[in-house]
């Protein structure tokens, strides 16, 4: 149902500049007949990517992260790859019928997003008749106004526990998609709403879809917890999303900093008070899948977690898991309230602001943290608590954070600077012996065949003659990777009869068996000339290797073959061969 062809596709392309498209987004220098900048794809510190105008393809060197302009814009924004064209499309003043692309996007689970949408609606709805009185003032009292309510989707559910299962059930869904999305519960053979009697808070996944909710007493009950959340379900994973994170996209961007708070009611607290650029994690351990959710807002995070020692280690766990994910973290430890919520109720927004001004780094954090319950008047406790700092500076790549450090403790505890330094030095070298080794299993060394081979395919990428000459000189490849590419070009070329390695890399993206080969060899070719001599030498170069090969097959052929004949014939064949070669 693919209602773009990629025809179109190639036209926005050519019409977008790759330097302008990724220029937009992040500032570039002009380096001889490149532009580089920070790669916003790894933990990058120095300009590692490259971007090339001349061959439209950008790549990382350091983290290998490469592609042509659709690929970066998929990557950056994390969009799918037909949003990519539709963002470059749009940056280009192109316009494109957006219905279309609409239509092509895969919308699954429809159905249960309708009814979670229902549910929210019907809530929000109960707040305005007379059974929301109390409910609402309990809001307002709190200093959520309407315009929150609405923005927020906050709603009730009401005293009788069977009103919205009823109401479903008269919209034509049945009991098992009710109690799949768990909008309702089951106790024997008797159906029931999942929430009354409560405030209710939608949550959303990170793309906005109403997918659970969280509630709240507001009457002040004793006999009952204070919130009941939806449980796990096809559409609520409760470790996959952060509350708010739809919404403060847009402002991580404007302010280049996500803050993370524990609870939904200090995202909306603070959100409410202007600073809008924050989630919440909705417990206290950040999952894998949240920090990745973070990693895609190529920003710094701040830490803004409850005011107890939960919160504190909690900072600390979490902190480290997200600087070993490459992330920036600061954190921010408010005092003598137990959360943001209060704290702004008590001090105002304007004193949480200040906050933010100048949050420590987590280092900081740590440094401090480490203290903690140690007498460093005691020799044993300041050594330990040395070694630690040491431990962390060691891991550091902030030079100047290192000196100031070392500086720091040499002066308040009177230890030797050299010594300190020479200390770290050692660690250091541990550390980066742990990385070379892993990089040196990553990265499978290539032979000459199959370096040669990706350049050939590389020429091919650039024109015609490329691939005629490949027909006329060679026509064959002796590995699977690179016979399947090449048909792939000829067949490609055939069609359009016009070929470059961007419209090409277009054209593989859901290709999974070639595509990561194909953006490896294009990105390897960022800086090479292309021309028919230089081609040739590559092309010798495989022949010669390819007949090489052939040769050490037969050998081995003839030192199994037990028959005389036939082992002459073997023996004619490699003779021949080597006179070719
Ligand atoms: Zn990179």
């Amino acid at each position: 149902m693919a209602v773009i062809t990629n025809e179109e596709i190639n036209n926005i392309r050519s019409k977008a500049n790759i330097v302008d498209i990724i220029g937009s987004y992040l500032p570039l220098t002009q380096r001889g007949r490149n532009y580089l900048c920070v790669c916003p794809f790894h933990d990058d510190h120095s300009p590692s990517m490259s971007v090339s105008e001349e061959k439209q393809i950008y790549k990382c060197f350091a983290c290998g992260n490469t592609g042509n302009v659709f690929t970066f814009v998929e990557n950056y924004e994390d969009v799918s790859f037909l949003d990519a064209v539709m963002i470059v499309a749009e940056k280009c003043g192109i316009s494109i019928d957006k219905s279309l692309i609409k239509n092509n996007k895969v919308v699954s689970n429809k159905e249960e997003f309708e009814i979670m949408n229902l549910a929210e609606k019907f809530y929000q709805n109960n707040l305005k008749t007379e059974f929301g009185t109390t409910a609402l003032d309990y809001l307002n009292k709190r200093g959520i106004s309407e315009e929150f309510i609405k923005e927020f989707g906050i709603g009730l559910s009401l005293d009788n526990s069977n009103t919205l299962y009823n109401l479903l059930l008269k919209k034509k869904y049945n009991v098992g998609e009710l109690l799949d999305v768990g909008i309702i519960n089951q106790s024997d053979d008797r159906y029931y709403d999942m929430f009354t009697r409560r405030i209710t808070f939608p949550l959303w996944d990170k793309d906005g879809n109403v997918v659970g909710f969280s509630a709240r007493i507001y009457r002040g009950e004793k006999d009952t917890s204070k919130y009941v959340n939806s449980r796990e379900s096809k559409l609520f994973k409760k470790g996959e999303t952060l509350y708010n994170y739809h919404r403060a996209r847009d402002f991580v961007k404007l302010e280049k900093s996500v803050i993370v708070v524990e609870g939904f009611m200090d995202a909306i607290r603070l959100f409410v008070g202007g600073v809008k650029n924050v989630v919440a994690l909705q417990g206290t351990a950040l999952t894998k899948e949240q920090i990745s959710l973070l990693k895609k807002l190529h920003s710094k995070v701040i830490l803004c977690l409850d005011n107890d020692s939960a919160g504190e280690n909690a900072t600390l766990s979490n902190g480290e898991a997200m600087i070993k994910e490459g992330l920036e973290v600061y954190v921010i430890r408010l005092s003598g309230q137990k959360d943001p919520d209060e704290y702004v109720l008590a001090n105002g927004i304007e004193a949480f602001k200040n906050n933010l001004v100048n949050p420590m780094t987590y280092f900081d954090f740590k440094v401090n943290y480490l203290k903690k319950n140690r007498d460093l008047s005691n020799t044993n406790d300041l050594a330990v608590y040395v070694n630690q700092v040491l431990e962390e500076v060691a891991n550091s790549k902030d030079d100047i954070l290192i000196e100031l450090t070392l500086k720091k403790i040499s002066e308040e505890y009177n230890l030797s600077l050299e010594v300190l330094k020479e200390k770290v030095k050692g660690l250091k070298k541990v550390n980066s012996h742990d990385i070379k080794t892993v990089k040196k299993v990553n990265i499978l060394k290539k032979d000459a065949y199959m370096l040669s081979s990706d350049k050939i395919i590389y020429f091919m990428l650039n024109g015609g003659e490329y691939i005629d000459e490949y027909q006329k000189k060679l026509g064959f490849f002796d590995d699977a990777m690179h016979r399947e590419i090449a048909n792939e070009i000829i067949y490609y070329y055939q069609k359009n009869n016009d070929i470059n390695p961007p419209d090409f890399i277009t054209y593989v993206s859901d290709k999974e068996t070639i595509r990561d080969n194909v953006m490896q060899i294009v990105s390897d070719g960022i800086d090479d000339d292309v021309s028919i001599e230089i081609m040739d030498g590559y092309l010798n170069r495989v022949d010669k290797l390819m007949i090489k090969n052939e040769i050490k097959k037969l050998k081995i052929e003839l030192k199994n073959e037990t028959d005389a004949n036939k082992k002459i014939k073997i023996l004619d064949k490699i003779a021949e061969l080597k006179k070719a070669n």
